[in-house]
């Protein structure tokens, strides 16, 4: 793979640009593999590079029914952060978040992280108690936040209107290097990396059967024929409990479509990321000045990729108490993914009932920004048949325990 430099981009000017190479190769299917992922999103992709760089598994194929990266991984409205409540939460979204730091360089391809900061805002007294209790406990785990002051969120972002009469912003947890990335570039830079490394991302493939030979997994049916392999990683979100089923079991997880929309572009007029979760909205400004804007999820069970009207109107009437500026803007478009939400609102990184078969699942509505430590956990669980440290709390048998991971102040349909 030739590698994306200043210098590289004036050499191809020298040839009109039409020297580059395709970014990824497009193979057919081959008859085995040591290891498959189905889903190519950012977790799965994540999932097959850290195979490769950490532990030298690269016969590996990454199988996608529709487009890499057109799930949730290009859906989602890309804030990254990593101040959660619990301990397991906490190691593995700063393990993701600091990856992220250097992403671009490690993977030769701009991901365009940056780390502007997010504000989460206090619109209550139980709002209040929730985040200083979530900043007590990151100074204990060592993720970096603080409790801010209205005065200082006003000053982060002036835009904002912080006497609403209904609900005033009463401060906020404010994460310095928490921010935003883009979204698709993550998929397509992991994917470059794994194509490099001799991995076939194999697109517009389905998965339709999951083989085996009692308790354990021999292959897959897809629509491009059986494939072989060892070992089945399933990192396909909002169809994880599709996939279980073809596996032969049940997940504890429930589909839901969550939605976003962006404003008409325009002049810079916001640099931070903001959450406010009573509300319920949260507001950042793309690098093409678009407002983006994120809302919540449908109130029923489904597998929609769609937006619907009355979210726009439920979502924007929110916000625009404390952000008046919205009120004048036009909308530009909507959209929506399905996430797969768990009861304790953090994911599932396990083995399974079926020996040899992997899932990586439940991120729901906030799986954007723990894709590099998500792909780094699950890599060593299948690599090693055993969930390393940032796994182990993450196991579906957590259920059957009463062992949850509680992050529903943390996360909640917050990002
Ligand atoms: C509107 C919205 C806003 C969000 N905002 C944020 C945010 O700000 N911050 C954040 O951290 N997270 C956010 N999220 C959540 C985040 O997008 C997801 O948690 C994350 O992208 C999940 O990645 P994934 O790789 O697991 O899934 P996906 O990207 O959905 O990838 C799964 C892939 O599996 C494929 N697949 C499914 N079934 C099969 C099959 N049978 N055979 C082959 N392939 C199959 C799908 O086509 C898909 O491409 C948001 C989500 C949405 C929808």
């Amino acid at each position: 793979m030739k590698r994306y430099s200043a210098f590289a981009i004036a050499r191809q000017a020298l040839s009109h640009h039409q020297g580059w190479e395709r970014a990824w190769r497009s193979p057919q299917p081959k008859r085995k593999y040591d290891v498959i992922i189905v889903g190519a999103g950012g977790h799965g992709l994540a999932t097959a590079y850290y195979l490769g760089k950490n532990f030298g598994i690269t016969n590996v194929a990454v199988i996608e029914k529709g487009w890499l990266g057109g799930g949730n991984t290009g859906r989602n409205t890309t804030i990254i952060r990593s101040n959660y409540l619990q301990d397991p939460s906490a190691a593995i979204y700063e393990k993701a978040r600091s990856l992220y730091e250097t992403l671009s360089q490690e993977l030769n391809y701009n991901i365009m992280f940056s780390p502007r900061g997010v504000i989460m805002l206090a619109q209550t007294q139980s709002e209040i108690r929730g985040y200083q209790r979530t900043a007590h406990a990151n100074a204990l785990q060592g993720v970096q936040t603080e409790w801010i002051t209205p005065a200082r969120v006003k000053e982060l972002c002036p835009i904002m209107n912080i006497d609403g009469p209904r609900y005033p912003v009463l401060g906020g947890l404010w994460q310095a290097r928490g921010g935003t990335a883009r979204h698709d570039a993550v998929a397509w830079g992991y994917a470059r990396a794994c194509s490099d490394m001799g991995m076939d991302i194999i697109q517009q493939c389905e998965v339709t059967g999951v083989r085996r030979e009692g308790a354990k997994v021999v292959g897959v049916e897809t629509t491009k024929g059986a494939i072989d392999c060892d070992k089945l990683g399933m990192v396909v979100a909002g169809h994880a409990g599709v996939l279980a089923d073809m596996a032969g079991f049940k997940l504890p997880v429930e589909s839901i479509a969550l939605q976003a929309l962006v404003s008409e572009p325009i002049k810079p007029c916001m640099d931070v990321v903001v959450m406010a979760n009573t509300v319920h909205g949260y507001l950042s400004q793309s690098d093409k000045g678009e407002m983006v804007i994120g809302g919540g999820t449908d109130g029923f069970n489904n597998y929609t990729q769609r937006g619907s009207f009355h979210h726009i109107e439920e979502t924007v009437r929110a916000l625009v108490e404390t952000f008046p500026m919205l009120s004048r803007l036009k909308m530009l478009r909507q959209w929506g993914g399905i996430v797969d939400m768990t009861g304790d609102r953090s994911a599932i990184i396990s083995k399974t009932p079926v020996e040899g078969v992997f899932v990586n699942c439940g991120w729901g509505t906030g799986g954007f920004k723990a894709i590099p430590g998500s792909g780094w956990a699950m890599a060593e669980l299948i690599a090693k048949g055993a969930p390393g440290p940032l796994a182990e709390a993450f196991t579906m048998e957590r259920f059957k325990r009463g062992q949850f991971i509680d992050e529903s102040v943390a996360a909640g349909v917050a990002h």
